[in-house]
């Protein structure tokens, strides 16, 4: 009882020791990112040896032999620090992109810059306009932020970028381009682009997440480097996590006017980036053989979907990425998931349709086997 009563004391309340601690309450509305179950779960859930991971849109060729080399030769004191700021990446990614270093910052994958322009940009007195649906991160982030959603329907599968400039007012600080997006694989060609960003008011930053560059293999999509020295308001992301193979390491990078770089340079956390990412990552940009043949092979492995999806009169949107999205006649995307991952193979189901990442041949051919027995 005396205990008890001390924790009333007035000094006690004074200090708020007998408040709740509470999160912001729209944090409460979200749930933390569920990765899918893993493969040893999936083996073990089904009795299976050998488990084919086709849902997180990675490389299925890995990346290149070389960088195994690299991380060996050239990390060796596991006790300092990384170079916070990414010299030598940004010198090497400014040389391949043929951009100033002032125009570069990197970060653990895109994920991070996400939250970290949602971080620097949004705030509950803000509006954010993007796709519906497009890739899962640019709300969820927002929505911590506490700034208002506007969530335009896809036309076809595409940004609709036409009703995303009817939902910018002055409140908005934000429009997200995912390009090309993930889970449709569709692509916004560069008149349509250009014309949105010429209408587009000067205070909305328009984020070109372009995850997926390296797979595009479209005449009309945009090259969009260009656009951060045209436009005062213009950011484009890109990763070492697809064509490259290196997701594993976490590293991205964005290209803006050097003014926002600054700015977002800010509440960048002080070594965000490791040593092995930057390495890998270097290493990674030397290898672009790699990354051609890995282009290529994902380029025949959509053919073979398609070819698939029209004899069987499934619908599919085109791709520019390393995955396609597709609807089943007479199955939910549950019913599949569930029949493929029995199988040992792992895609993502989403409500209306399926999105498998393009594996190697086998796999390829291993997806199509067991979608054939759903038709
Ligand atoms: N943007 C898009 C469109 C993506 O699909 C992904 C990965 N799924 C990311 C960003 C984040 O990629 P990372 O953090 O691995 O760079």
């Amino acid at each position: 009882m005396k205990d008890k009563k001390n924790i009333h004391t007035k000094s006690n309340f004074r200090k708020g020791r007998n408040r709740m601690m509470v999160v912001k309450k729209q944090v409460l509305t979200l749930q933390a990112y569920t990765p899918g179950r893993t493969v040893d779960e999936v083996k073990k859930m089904y009795g299976l040896d050998q488990i084919v991971k086709l849902a997180s849109n990675e490389n299925p060729f890995g990346s290149s032999p070389k960088i195994r080399d690299a991380i060996y030769n050239q990390l060796e004191d596991y006790a300092i620090y990384p170079d916070g700021a990414a010299r030598k990446l940004k010198e090497r990614v400014a040389e391949h992109l043929q951009v100033p270093e002032e125009q570069l910052i990197f970060s653990a994958g895109l994920d991070e810059l996400i939250q970290m322009l949602s971080r620097s940009i949004l705030d509950a007195d803000s509006n954010t306009v993007m796709a519906d649906e497009t890739f899962s991160q640019y709300k969820h982030h927002a929505v911590i932020e506490g700034a208002e959603i506007r969530e335009v329907p896809l036309k076809n599968g595409v940004h609709d970028l036409d009703a995303m400039l009817d939902q910018i007012d002055s409140n908005t600080k934000i429009v997200w381009i995912c390009n090309p997006n993930n889970p449709t694989g569709t692509y916004v060609n560069k008149l349509t682009l250009e014309a949105f960003l010429d209408q587009v008011p000067n205070h909305v930053l328009v984020v070109l997440d372009e995850a997926y560059y390296e797979y595009v293999t479209a005449e009309d999509y945009p090259q969009t480097i260009p656009y951060v020295d045209k436009y005062d308001n213009v950011i484009v992301l890109r990763t070492f996590s697809k064509a490259y193979g290196l997701a594993s390491f976490r590293i991205g990078y964005g290209v803006g006017k050097p003014e926002l770089i600054s700015h977002l340079d800010i509440g960048r956390l002080p070594f965000n980036t490791s040593s092995l990412a930057h390495i890998a990552a270097i290493t990674a940009l030397d290898d672009q053989e790699f990354v051609e043949n890995s282009v290529k092979k994902n380029a025949e492995g959509l053919e073979l979907f398609y070819q698939f999806f029209n004899e069987n009169n499934i619908s599919y949107f085109p791709s520019e990425g390393n995955f396609v999205y597709f609807q089943l006649p007479h199955h939910t995307s549950q019913e599949a998931f569930e029949h493929l991952m029995k199988q040992g193979y792992i895609i993502r189901a989403f409500p209306k349709a399926l999105r498998v990442t393009v594996g190697s041949q086998e796999q390829n051919e291993g997806v199509i086997r067991l979608l054939k027995e759903m038709l």
